[in-house]
């Protein structure tokens, strides 16, 4: 018996239907994984809605999970029964068990919990790459980040401290900007200020060498006026909505700007690459320096709700669906 989240048609979250689907036997090269915990992430949104688009429907959202393996295909020798796995960016995640590309699961370490794993490792692993690799963040630098507050936000805000950064956060409301100075944010921001201005302000008139905005279309063009010349945008998510690219001379215009849209995909397609970045987020985590809030949980048959959640703002921090 096997029961998973299937949208048949994009659409809202009633869309999300909780149904009986067939136990999947592992084909070459995968592991059969049985979930204790799926990740909860703003992509399963874009999948649900048709922003991107499933390669068919009906289909089974989820990009992230943990659990246990319960069986592995033909010529998989690095995993075996038992094995605790975790993975990021492997659609079909909403099911209480499924089957991954056994080069796509990582072996969790003790100490990391599989319900700690489905809240981090897509959330984490992204702030990993943004933070060491899209831009490498020094000590002294002073950065800023959008939606400072949730699941990628608060990682982000601990480990860029780690990192010996000055970190300019921006959230919607007075009680998200108590919550990321609580997790060491220099400053709070709120969205309805004039974010240049404020970045102006406390750089004095520097501004600033890298900007990580997931909010996409309503934030994009003012993070490009909080960069310094040769600054970086990291336009990384549209929670707002897709960003349309101006014309490119608006990059000259602001002082011969760069910008980059990454993807975590592109970041770990090679496995000696995700092995990297989940350990270095391993590390972070098991060190202390950067704690993993799981805010919210919601069975996983009610996916519907955290969505609703999600999209409302209402989440801080990481969100845990459970089978
Ligand atoms: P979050 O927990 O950050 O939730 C989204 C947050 O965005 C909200 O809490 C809200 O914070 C803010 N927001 C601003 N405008 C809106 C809006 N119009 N509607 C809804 N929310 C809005 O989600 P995740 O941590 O899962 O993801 C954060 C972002 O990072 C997403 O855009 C996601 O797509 C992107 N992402 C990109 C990856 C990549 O590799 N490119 C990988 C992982 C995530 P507030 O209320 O404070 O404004």
């Amino acid at each position: 018996m096997n029961h998973a989240i299937r949208v048949h048609e994009p659409g809202g979250p009633e869309k999300l239907v909780w149904e009986e689907v067939p136990r999947p036997d592992p084909k070459p090269g995968e592991a059969l994984v049985r979930h204790e915990a799926v990740g909860l992430n703003y992509i399963d949104v874009y999948f649900r809605t048709g922003l991107y688009k499933a390669p068919s429907l009906p289909v089974t959202i989820g990009m992230e999970g943990a659990g246990v393996v319960e069986a592995v295909g033909e010529g998989v020798t690095d995993l075996k029964p038992g094995d605790r796995v975790a993975y990021a960016g492997a659609l079909g995640a909403y099911a209480e068990a499924r089957c991954v590309p056994a080069d796509r699961l990582v072996k969790l370490p003790e100490g990391i919990s599989t319900e700690q794993a489905a809240a981090m490792m897509l959330q984490g692993m992204t702030a990993q790459y943004l933070l060491r690799r899209t831009y490498r963040v020094q000590p002294g630098d002073t950065i800023l980040l959008h939606a400072a507050a949730g699941g990628v936000g608060l990682i982000m805000v601990q480990w860029a401290k780690h990192l010996g950064a000055t970190v300019i956060g921006v959230v919607s409301t007075p009680e998200k900007a108590e919550l990321i100075k609580a997790h060491g944010a220099d400053h709070a921001l709120l969205s309805g200020e004039d974010i240049p201005a404020r970045v102006q302000e406390i750089t004095g008139g520097a501004m600033v060498p890298v900007v990580y905005d997931s909010v996409g279309r309503d934030t994009f063009l003012a993070s490009l006026d909080c960069l310094r010349p040769l600054g970086l945008m990291v336009s990384f998510g549209n929670a707002s909505g897709p960003v349309s690219v101006p014309d490119l001379g608006i990059l000259a215009a602001k002082g011969s700007l760069y910008v980059t849209r990454p993807t975590l995909n592109t970041y770990t397609a090679k496995r000696e690459d995700l092995l990297a970045t989940a350990q270095d987020l391993f590390e972070v985590v098991r060190s202390g320096a950067v704690k993993i809030r799981v805010n919210q949980t919601f069975p996983l048959k009610d996916a519907a709700e955290a969505h609703r959640a999600l999209e409302g703002r209402r989440t801080t921090g990481s969100t845990v669906l459970l089978p």
